[in-house]
């Protein structure tokens, strides 16, 4: 689909009724005084998005008003995560509403510079694992690849915070940057699954991103090839036809979306989702518990029944890392396991995820969730089930 076919596309789509329960409509970018004269070919097209993305205070208080809370937040960032935030997100954001959870994932407020007990600067001792620039190798049989350190938006519960965020390290210009990680995958035979992630990868040139991933291909013991992004939710007009096609060539590519709240899911997100799976893609999703962002079982069946419809299937929920200057967006344990109990025979298997927390110090992603197995002696389980009845096996 070419801008032209989307902005006609959208428009026959918010003609059409009924409208699909799943997709919101967010703020019109026209009546935004900000974006009220662009195009919609400029707005359509991702290096305008990226261009015009809000990086301070004085284009911020244009879109929302400003608490307290996050005009000190924002004078605090400077040196420490960026802020950054695509035109398009702004519009999903809710100017009067601080606490709106569009708005909290993207607006640092003060609390984030206080560095709470236990929180660390790389909590899953990524950099440790690193038997080369740019990659982490920690199971046997896989590795994760840190493509790039830019991201379209700047998540603030980011836990690779340490790394990325367009401060030190120059945009990615060529490959040859990966030759010593793509050394390391070629020699070692028993990797047969590369995870490319950042930073975002779909950040990256279509030109780069496909170098890349034909190095990559190029490797007969990789199998297994998948892509970490947030991109179809904080910028989706970076999915272009031109993109899927190119990555269509590298099939099979299964890529995992980052989402954390229903309000995410609109009808601009469900095209570039629905390109990528027509693209031959499998979809999945991964998802940091956030309080008062995703933290109500309401709130995160929502988002997974949501998800299924766009062709996504929950993969995880994350507990949040313990990375500095993230306290004020972590629950307790106890909140993850409540939603699993609360999702696990309540609604499809296919929208319960796995709450995995990442060990901190380099455990790796190790699953919590609510106990099933009451008591096992001697060929004999005990089990309950979702609501609480108890059942014998044998075995
Ligand atoms: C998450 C992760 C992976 C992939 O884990 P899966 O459970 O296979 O999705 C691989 N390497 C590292 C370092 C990771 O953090």
């Amino acid at each position: 689909m070419n801008n032209s076919l989307i902005v006609e596309n959208q428009k026959s789509q918010q003609e059409a009724a009924p409208q699909p329960r799943t997709t919101k409509r967010p703020r019109d970018y026209q009546q935004i005084s900000l974006y009220k004269d662009i195009n919609p070919l400029d707005w359509e097209d991702w290096h305008w998005q990226m261009k015009h993305r809000i990086r301070g205070k004085e284009e911020l208080q244009q879109v929302i008003k400003l608490s307290a809370e996050e005009e000190s937040g924002i004078k605090n960032a400077s040196g420490r995560l960026s802020v950054a935030i695509t035109p398009y997100w702004a519009t999903l954001m809710d100017p009067e509403d601080p606490n709106c959870p569009i708005r909290r994932q993207a607006v640092p407020v003060a609390a984030e510079s206080a560095v709470s007990p236990h929180e660390m600067v790389d909590p899953c001792a990524e950099d440790r694992d690193s038997p080369a620039p740019h990659l982490v190798h920690r199971y046997p049989d896989r590795v994760l690849l840190l493509a790039t350190d830019h991201c379209a938006m700047y998540c603030r519960h980011c836990t690779r915070r340490r790394l990325v965020g367009e401060r030190a390290q120059e945009e990615v210009k060529s490959v040859s940057r990966f030759d010593a990680a793509i050394e390391y995958i070629k020699s070692n035979r028993k990797v047969r699954d590369v995870l490319i992630s950042g930073g975002d990868p779909f950040t990256l040139e279509d030109e780069l991103l496909e170098g890349l991933i034909q190095k990559i291909r190029a490797i007969s013991h990789v199998e297994f090839l998948r892509l970490g992004t947030r991109v179809p939710v904080t910028l989706p007009q970076r999915i272009t036809e031109k993109l899927v096609n190119t990555l269509k060539k590298y099939s099979p590519i299964w890529v995992s979306i980052h989402f954390n709240h229903p309000k995410e899911i609109t009808k601009r997100c469900k095209i570039a989702c629905d390109m990528l799976s027509d693209g031959g893609m499998p979809l999945g999703s991964q998802t940091v518990l956030l309080k008062g962002i995703n933290d109500r079982p309401y709130i995160m069946k929502k988002l997974m029944h949501e998800l299924l419809q766009i062709r996504v299937r929950p993969y995880y929920i994350y507990q949040c890392d313990p990375v500095r200057g993230t306290q004020h967006f972590r629950t307790p344990v106890a909140a993850g396991i409540n939603i699993m109990e609360k999702l696990r025979g309540y609604t499809s298997g296919y929208a319960v995820p796995t709450y995995v927390i990442d060990g901190p110090g380099g455990g790796g992603k190790i699953p919590v969730g609510p106990n099933y197995i009451l008591s096992q002696a001697k060929g004999k389980y005990v089990l309950r089930n979702y609501k609480g009845k108890i059942y014998a096996y044998l075995e």
